[in-house]
């Protein structure tokens, strides 16, 4: 699966519709690759201020700080994908379409979506609560948009990513 490392990712940074955005440089498909996430992991007391906001949760006190693309992937209350693990690399992951994305459209998950099992499993620990710091208002016009988006929603595994049921971290 180093295939999915050399992916030439169908997305570009772009003005998105809050600041910095990706979008589909052509028509994706339900379940493709779109883009991976992968950069530094650090302990959150390492994280440089000016990173919080884009800082991503890895495992225990290991968090990763996006390189681009992935880390202008903007947040939807009505995303278009998903995040899964990254078969070949365990301190990595990847975006999946959820439906079919048009070319130039935006794409964007959701931010405060979180899988119930993991929540359960790590919800007692203070490193893993929301981080004032990410809190925003949510402008992604989407009709069920929570405007602001200020904490986590717990959410069954089915839910969050119905298409990810084969795939298995090695
Ligand atoms: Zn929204």
């Amino acid at each position: 699966m180093e295939a999915v490392r050399q992916h030439n990712w169908p997305v570009r940074v772009t003005q998105g519709y809050s600041g910095y955005g990706v979008v589909a440089i052509r028509e994706l498909g339900i379940g493709e690759l779109v883009c991976r996430f992968d950069g530094p992991c650090v302990a959150f007391a390492d994280i440089p201020l000016s990173e919080l906001r884009h800082a991503l949760w890895i495992d225990s006190d290991r968090w990763m700080i996006p390189s681009a693309p992935a880390r202008f992937i903007n947040h939807g209350c009505e995303p278009n994908c998903v995040l899964g693990e990254d078969p070949t690399d365990a301190d990595a992951c990847v975006v999946i379409a959820t439906r079919p994305i048009a070319s130039g459209e935006e794409i964007t998950f959701a931010y405060d979506r979180i899988d119930a099992e993991e929540w359960r499993a790590h919800c007692g620990d203070p490193l893993y609560a929301w981080h004032p710091s990410w809190s925003f208002d949510c402008r992604c016009g989407a009709p069920s948009c929570r405007g602001r988006v200020d904490g986590y929603r717990i959410v069954e595994r089915g839910t969050l990513a119905p298409d990810l049921g084969s795939r298995q971290r090695t």
